[in-house]
């Protein structure tokens, strides 16, 4: 690809962007730059590298391709999402307030409360998806409001337009974690986001065999803000990191499709299975945010929720009967993965707060791989009887 201005598709940006072959050797793909340093011709005279910390050949290109993907002029790299994280509430004060979506991921609630709270930092844990509760929950201090949609895991969908715009008239930065939909089929900057977010580690590199985060931003100012703290607090990807997740982006758009059409028709088969309360998936017409998932989702992904009929026990027996699927927390790659959140992922969310979510102990999530379709009906069909 030699014209980084022209409009390619996601698929060609995704294979290239950032990614030209190396110039000394012609090497088609960007070599891992395992180096910790740098020679300089003269003090202060390099060739725009000094130090890893502070930048390597291999991240620059995944963070290029990153911002390609998400429509955006600056992409940061992280060494989970978890960090990238850590490094967006350092750009607040003590006494700043932030507004978070209540049914959050467990980790991110965590470094809320247990971190940044004892920093001086104030949270509000709102239903977003009800936006004047979303409206009331601001104060004069609010300067940040943290969304996740679909959210983990009852996946309600927010409405990313008007939450931003909310937040623009409250001066407030409005930040999205796209982890659960990828760039492939959500595009929160487009959508007013001031920042995305996202936790590589799942559906980006798509191989569960990295753990990585990424920002992605329009808004030069928090831009250099953030890259200051990739660079003082240091918690950067790996080169060969960094190598592993290009290799993943470049099936990204392909493996999304997959993990969709699988998980349509796994959610349509659930929801008539007789074994089956409820299912939820944003892509099923029974879903209450259907209409809001369809204009702001080019697709629906490969997250499903479902309540079990029963209890803990009818829950815990199933999870020891599947065979395919593989009982284990995280999510988005290309195997599939099920568990059980009141236990296992929202562990950390206090039993009151997890009840009044809805995440009860006969909810079951699961990650939609792209193996056969009719393998992974039998299997959850065998495991239910
Ligand atoms: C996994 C996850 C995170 C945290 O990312 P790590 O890479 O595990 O640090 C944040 N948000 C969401 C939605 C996630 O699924």
């Amino acid at each position: 690809m030699k014209n980084s201005d022209a409009p390619y598709q996601f698929g060609t940006l995704a294979i290239h962007a950032g990614q030209p072959p190396e110039p000394t050797t012609g090497a088609v793909m960007t070599p891992i730059f395992q180096t910790s340093t740098y020679a300089q011709k003269s003090p202060g005279k390099h060739q725009g590298y000094e130090y890893s910390r502070t930048d390597n050949p291999t991240r620059t290109a995944y963070q290029t391709c990153i911002a390609a993907l998400e429509n955006a002029q600056h992409a940061l790299a992280f060494s989970s999402g978890l960090a990238t994280t850590d490094a967006i509430l350092h750009t607040l004060k003590p006494g700043d307030h932030v507004i978070s979506c209540d049914d959050v991921y467990g980790g991110t609630f965590r470094i809320f409360d247990k971190v940044f709270k004892k920093m001086g930092i104030e949270f509000s844990f709102i239903d977003l998806s009800d936006l004047k509760k979303a409206e009331a929950a601001f104060r004069p201090a609010t300067r940040m409001i943290w969304m996740e949609s679909p959210t983990n895991p009852m996946l309600k969908i927010l409405d990313i337009g008007s939450l931003t715009a909310i937040a623009k008239r409250k001066n407030a930065i409005s930040v999205v974690d796209n982890t659960f939909m990828s760039p492939y089929f959500q595009k929160p900057l487009q959508l007013g986001a001031d920042l995305v977010v996202h936790s590589i580690t799942k559906y980006i590199n798509g191989h569960s065999d990295v753990v990585g985060g990424m920002l992605a931003t329009n808004n030069n100012q928090l831009y250099q803000e953030l890259k200051f703290f990739q660079n003082a607090i240091g918690a950067v990807p790996a080169p060969m990191d960094c190598f592993l997740v290009m290799r993943g982006i470049k099936t990204l758009h392909v493996r999304m499709e997959r993990h969709a059409q699988n998980a349509i028709e796994i959610a349509r088969f659930l929801e008539k299975h007789p074994r089956i309360e409820r299912v939820i998936y944003p892509g099923l017409e029974s879903h209450p945010q259907h209409c809001l998932a369809r204009k702001q989702m080019s697709g629906f992904g490969g997250m499903i929720s479902f309540f079990i009929r029963g209890g803990l026990q009818d829950a815990r027996n199933f999870l020891e009967k599947v065979r395919i699927f593989t009982l284990a927390e995280s999510l988005g790659g290309v195997e599939s993965l099920i568990e059980h959140p009141a236990i296992m992922t929202h562990a950390s969310i206090p039993a009151e707060s997890r009840q009044a979510l809805g995440i009860h102990d006969n909810l079951i999530r699961m990650s939609i791989g792209i193996e056969d379709l009719s393998d992974l009906k039998d299997d959850l069909n065998q495991a239910l009887y």
